[in-house]
């Protein structure tokens, strides 16, 4: 990592919202659900699928969640009232998980109905290390009744033992590399580890006749997936690729126009803070571009 790219990941969290604010717009679709509507009208358009995810990441009470919980409802009702082709995204801390996991549970399975009776996926995404195990049980708990889905990440190392424990049932898994800052007993640190790590596990997954969201723009795993795609003779329904709102949007194009189906991960909310630091930490180029640019 540059120098430039280093200073930016240690000092980001001090940058005042206003100044993040942008450089993350391209990751967000904007404050409310019109907004993430407007967007996945915009992708269904050009070929691509969406998954919505509502912003917000702490929650200090019960009355927060069922905000959230609420709000998640209502993406489920534009989805269908609106004829998207999306699905929904949803966050276990947002839920509740930390505060209780009663509450948790009783948020999620309202939500879960309700995407039952309008025949609408609904996908948890992967936090940090402290949730894997919660997320990894409620998968499995609900995996029969309801047509759902979680996330498995490739830097951690449990995550081939994970596929293994789960595999007497149905799998229906996004593969991504993993976000969170993790210590290195429970997380491969190599960018090459990582990498082997995941197109292991994509083959383990393809094996067991798991749907399996491809979510990466690495363009070396993009490569290692459409080869794993052909040797097993997989059809066009049969998996997806998945990538960031506002990341790569030629490579997007090149997944489209070699006949993938591909789904866009489209946030919005108020609560944008968090997801942008989390993307601009990812990706600090976009800031030295944008910086060039004005300096030219
Ligand atoms: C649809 C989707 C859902 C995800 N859900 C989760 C989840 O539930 N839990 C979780 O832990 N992680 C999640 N992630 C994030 C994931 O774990 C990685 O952190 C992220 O995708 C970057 O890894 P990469 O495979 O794209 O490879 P990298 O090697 O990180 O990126 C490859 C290339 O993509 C471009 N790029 C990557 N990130 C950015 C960016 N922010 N801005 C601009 N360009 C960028 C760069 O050109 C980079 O060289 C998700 C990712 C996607 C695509």
């Amino acid at each position: 990592m540059s120098l430039f790219n280093k200073s930016v990941s240690m000092f980001i969290d001090k940058v005042p919202p206003s100044t993040v604010a942008v450089f993350a717009k391209r990751y967000i679709a904007g404050p409310n659900l019109e907004d993430a509507v407007r967007v996945t009208k915009q992708l269904n358009a050009q070929g691509a699928m969406t998954t919505i995810d509502v912003l917000g990441e702490f929650v200090s009470n019960k009355e927060e969640t069922e905000h959230f919980r609420d709000l998640a409802i209502k993406v489920l009702e534009a989805i269908d009232s609106h004829q998207l082709d999306a699905n929904l995204s949803l966050k276990l801390t947002q839920m509740g998980l930390k505060l209780s996991k009663a509450l948790c549970l009783d948020n999620i399975e309202k939500i879960f109905k309700r995407a039952k009776e309008l025949g609408i996926f609904v996908r948890i995404d992967m936090e940090d290390s402290t949730c894997t195990d919660d997320t990894l049980e409620i998968y499995r708990n609900y995996r029969d009744e309801f047509n759902i889905g979680t996330v498995l990440q490739a830097y951690m190392r449990r995550t081939i033992n994970d596929i293994e424990k789960l595999s007497d049932g149905r799998l229906n898994f996004r593969l991504c590399k993993g976000i969170y800052i993790e210590p290195r007993k429970i997380a491969y640190q190599e960018k090459d580890i990582v990498r082997d790590n995941y197109t292991y596990c994509l083959e383990t997954l393809f094996k067991k006749k798991a749907y399996v969201g491809i979510a990466t723009h690495d363009e070396y795993l993009v490569f290692h997936a459409e080869r794993l795609i052909r040797e097993y003779g997989l059809k066009r329904n049969e998996y997806e690729y998945q990538m960031l709102l506002g990341v790569d949007e030629e490579l997007r194009e090149i997944i489209l126009s070699r006949g993938h189906r591909l789904r866009v991960y489209v946030p919005f909310g108020r609560d944008w803070l968090p997801y942008s630091i989390r993307r601009l930490k990812e990706n600090p180029n976009l800031i030295k571009s944008a910086l060039e640019g004005y300096l030219r």
